[in-house]
This record gives C-alpha cells, sequence and structure tokens, in this order.
C-alpha cells in the first residue's frame, strides 16, 4: 500500500503547519508549486523550497500564473509549462499538478512534453500498475479504508487559508485593469480561489485532522511516498 501526500499552491501555511507533522511523522511530500507566486505574501519563498528540496521532499509545477488551462491559447498553454519547469530546474521539478484540476487531451499533450507525471484534482481514485502517467488519480482521506496491497492514493492538501482575502482583491483589480485572454483566465481562476473551489474536503478538517490522517497511514502500514517515487516504483514497476 503507498500513499502520497501532496500539496497545492505553496501556501506558507504548508511549511509552517503542515511541515512539523510530516516530520513527526518521517514522510516524505511532493509540493505543487505556482511559480509567479514564489516569495508572495502567504506563500513560501526560495528558502522554504530549498528547505523542503533538501529534506527530501518532492517540488513539482503547479504552472506558472495557476489558470484554467484549457481556456488557454496553445502558446500560453506552452508558456506556463516552460516557465514554471525553468524556474523549478534546480529543484529537478518532474511532477505536475493541473490547477483546479481542469484539463483536457490538448492541456495532457502539453503536459507531456515537459513533465513525467501530473495529478488530476477532481478524479477520484486510487492508482495501479497500469495507470496512465499523466492522468493520476487523487483520494480523499476516508477512502484510506479501501486501500488495497499494490495500489496507491494520492491525497491533495492545499492549508486552510489557501489566500489571503487581502491578496485576492488586489488580483482582482490588477486583472480587471487588463483585457488580454492571459488575464482574463488569471481573473477566472482567482475568482474560483475566492469561491473555494480548491478547498478540499481534507482541507476542512485541519491540521489536527492532517494529524489524524498521517496516523492512520502509519498504523495501515503504508509506505508514504513522493509521486515521483509512486511513478517509478507503482507504475514504472521497479521496487
Ligand atoms: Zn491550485
Amino acid at each position: 500500500m503507498n500513499v502520497s501526500i501532496t500539496f497545492d499552491d505553496g501556501n506558507m501555511e504548508q511549511y509552517e503547519r503542515y511541515l512539523p507533522v510530516l516530520e513527526m511523522f518521517g514522510f516524505k511530500a511532493t509540493f505543487y508549486i505556482t511559480t509567479s507566486q514564489i516569495g508572495m505574501k502567504g506563500k513560501m519563498g526560495w528558502d522554504e523550497l530549498r528547505g523542503l528540496h533538501d529534506n527530501g521532499h518532492e517540488i513539482g509545477s503547479h504552472t506558472h500564473t495557476h489558470p484554467h488551462m484549457t481556456m488557454l491559447r496553445p502558446r500560453l498553454l506552452e508558456d506556463e509549462l516552460a516557465k514554471s519547469r525553468k524556474i523549478l530546474e534546480k529543484f529537478g521539478a518532474r511532477s505536475f499538478a493541473y490547477p483546479a484540476g481542469d484539463y483536457d487531451k490538448r492541456v495532457v499533450d502539453a503536459v507531456k512534453r515537459h513533465y513525467e507525471s501530473a495529478r488530476t484534482y477532481t478524479d477520484k481514485g486510487f492508482n495501479t500498475s497500469g495507470s496512465d502517467p499523466f492522468l493520476l488519480r487523487s483520494a480523499d482521506s476516508d477512502m484510506l479504508g479501501r486501500l488495497r496491497d499494490r495500489e496507491w492514493a494520492i491525497l491533495v492538501y492545499h492549508g486552510p487559508n489557501t489566500v489571503p482575502r487581502a491578496h485576492l482583491a488586489a488580483w482582482l483589480l490588477r486583472s480587471k485593469l487588463h483585457r488580454s485572454a492571459r488575464n482574463r483566465t488569471f481573473l477566472s481562476s482567482i475568482r474560483g480561489m475566492a469561491k473555494g473551489n480548491e478547498i478540499s474536503r481534507d482541507d476542512a478538517m485541519g491540521i489536527r485532522g492532517f494529524e489524524e490522517v498521517c496516523r492512520t497511514i502509519k498504523d495501515m502500514g503504508a509506505k508514504a511516498i513522493t509521486v515521483s517515487q509512486g511513478v517509478d516504483s507503482v507504475l514504472g514497476g521497479k521496487p
């Protein structure tokens, strides 16, 4: 049994509150970073990312500006992937997570040119040796009781306060000043975040709930692995 704990959006709260819990259990996690937001208010900066990487956690990409990718023109789609990959190069980023779980065939094909795997958000289930590495399913922690021997569950966390309200207001204002396609998609993703459509059921349980989930993973005897370790060992058939 394998479980990956993943964190989206690079929120500082993940570093300050969730990382100590991971350390208490000796678990390594995967952090999907939106690269244009590195060092912004409420977000992790370079020191935090370096600290995670040096301690064996995985750094993956969550695009450059967190757009709804299916709405992007080809050139912008490519930009979002290439820019974030370049920025995260020093951390050897190999895995990707679709913002808001939004993808189609065109998006998946583009992601394949830059990364080795990709995690979905709204597609719930477990992964096995036959799973598509670019359509990795995610799971809610209350599904863990059904996890079987060779299966792999990927949990998703954002942290309770995804983006500070004042920050969202500033972004909204800035986006409204521009009318390019890029800003329209950016705007819609901010609206989505403001409405909280990226807050999962597990997020809602807070840090206490997260501790419980870590204890469950340990008690189940499941292996806590990063997403790329899962791709190598569960999908790639490596031990
Ligand atoms: Zn996100």
